[in-house]
């Protein structure tokens, strides 16, 4: 027998064990276990509802149409119960000079946004005719700046990305944060060229030109890990903490302690934990691995959830919600208006807003005090939301080092963890730390490791003569 085991039942190490339970070939005698410190699985995609009202601990949407979000969501039987965001939640917004104002969302709407000095759009029309980049790894504002303009930096990138990243477009590596930008250029010599021929291709495909909607479900994402746990049954053992790690033969030996206390031999080993824990597991196996694992910057951010009754709110919240640029000197980094992206998720009448604090613009503030959060988000939203009146309700919800930032360097910090693995050819590394933060990436990238895994241990199968020809190689 084959035993594999993924440590963290987050969406990755989920995803990851789905698709080696699906892919693995029917004659191989596989066994898959995932060790998952909390009862709830999911990580950061949790969700509970409580009187009608659904709180996100973490993800509030995904695409879920993507191919291997799809096989997966089809698989567990969710394919079905998808609910897409309304309409109003294209429209995405920006704190400027005091006022929520909308961001384009196409290139004719960029050219007249009064965001932009006419100066600035007429630069936007040398768009075509910027030569690509001459730096290899150049950081989120260079290249936004190089190809579009300065002005836009500020007054459309950084609310941008801290919408997405709560980082810093000025450290921030377009090849790892915003890498399909950095291929429109280097494909297409230009963003306009390139948008207009995935257009195109788009038209000849049949596609829709809009961008597809956010999904979620009626529950909230917590769906989704919960449905792929149901699927895996008795192979994910809730409560259980991979305490320590060492290796044992050609594998590993994986100390487990909580709900079950046991050693858990694994002949591949996938750690689909936060970096932090894949590194205090890692130390002792190989330290240079981990110091290299600690060489990844995140940022931590806190959300804090508040609703109100709808009429006490003056803005219709028709949005997605609004991001503040930092020369707004706001304490929040911006909003979501979850009740209407999903209004499935909130009774009638209620406006359930989400405002996020922290990230590389303000990490101190994660140090204060709920309280002390809470009361700031709520004051913010009231004078930017015009909102009478308390709270009928308030949630923090913490997550201290919780994103990862693709900063300047991440390609060769990849490369570096790539090539310390190379000397472990069992082991596998998973998550949003590495190679995409969104839901989707990480269950594409489950997928890819769960092909990774499959062509090891069919390889050492094959090695070891038990007759396992190059058709049952990988999935
Ligand atoms: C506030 C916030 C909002 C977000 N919004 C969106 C969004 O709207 N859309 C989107 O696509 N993405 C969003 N993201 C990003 C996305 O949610 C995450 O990147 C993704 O869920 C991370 O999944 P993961 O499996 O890599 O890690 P995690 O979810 O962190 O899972 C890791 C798991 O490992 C477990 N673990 C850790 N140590 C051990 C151990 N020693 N033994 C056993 N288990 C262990 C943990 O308990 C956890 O369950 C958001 C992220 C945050 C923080």
């Amino acid at each position: 027998m084959i035993r594999v085991v993924v440590v963290g039942g987050g969406i990755a190490g989920l995803a990851t064990a789905w698709y080696l339970t699906r892919r693995a070939p029917p004659d191989l005698d596989l066994s898959v276990r995932v060790v998952e410190e909390e009862r709830d699985p999911g990580g950061k995609a949790r969700s509970v509802a409580d009187d009608g009202v659904v709180l996100e601990r973490g993800p509030l949407a995904f695409l879920g149409h993507v191919p291997d979000s799809h096989a997966l969501l089809d698989g567990i039987g969710l394919a079905g119960r998808t609910i897409a965001a309304a309409p109003s939640a294209a429209r995405r917004l920006v704190l400027h000079e005091g006022r929520l104002r909308p961001l384009p969302s196409s290139p004719r709407a960029l050219l007249t946004s009064d965001l932009l000095s006419w100066r600035a759009r007429l630069r936007l029309l040398r768009e075509p005719f910027v030569g690509r980049a001459k730096e290899h790894d150049e950081s989120v504002a260079a290249f936004f700046s190089r190809r579009l303009g300065e002005e836009v930096v500020p007054a459309l990138v950084e609310p941008f990305v801290t919408g997405i990243w709560a980082g810093d477009p000025a450290r921030l590596s377009v090849l790892g944060a915003l890498p399909r930008l950095a291929l429109l250029e280097r494909e297409h010599g230009s963003l306009t060229r390139g948008a207009l021929a995935a257009w195109r291709a788009r038209r000849r495909r049949g596609a829709g030109v809009a961008a597809p909607a956010l999904r979620s479900f009626p529950g909230g994402m917590g769906e989704l890990p919960r449905a792929i746990a149901d699927d895996l049954g008795d192979a994910l053992l809730r409560g259980c903490r991979a305490a320590t790690l060492a290796r044992d033969g050609s594998g590993y030996a994986v100390e487990v302690e909580g709900a079950r206390t046991e050693t858990l031999r694994a002949d591949a080993l996938v750690l689909a934990t936060p970096v932090d824990a894949a590194r205090a597991l890692l130390d002792p196996v190989d330290p240079d691995l981990g110091a290299t694992l600690r060489t990844l910057p995140h940022a931590g951010v806190a959300v804090v959830v508040a609703t109100w009754p709808s009429d006490r709110v003056r803005h219709p919240l028709d949005a997605f919600g609004f991001t503040c640029r930092r020369a707004e000197d706001r304490r929040i980094l911006g909003a979501i208006f979850h009740s209407s992206v999903f209004p499935e998720h909130a009774p009638d009448g209620t406006a359930l807003l989400r405002a996020t604090l922290g990230g590389v613009r303000a990490p101190r503030l994660l140090d204060r005090s709920d309280e002390d959060l809470t009361a700031t988000a709520v004051r913010e939203l009231r004078d930017i939301l015009g909102i009478d009146g308390d709270p009928t309700r308030t949630t923090v919800m913490r997550h201290p080092r919780g994103m990862p930032q693709y900063d300047r360097g991440h390609l060769g910090r990849l490369a570096a963890i790539d090539g310390k693995l190379r000397e472990h050819p069992n082991l596998f590394l998973t998550g949003a730390a590495y190679r995409g933060t969104s839901v989707d990436d990480c269950i594409r990238n489950g997928r890819k490791t769960a092909s990774h895994v499959l062509r090891q241990v069919l390889g050492e199968a094959t090695r070891a003569g038990e007759g396992r020809g190059e058709r049952g190689r990988g999935p």
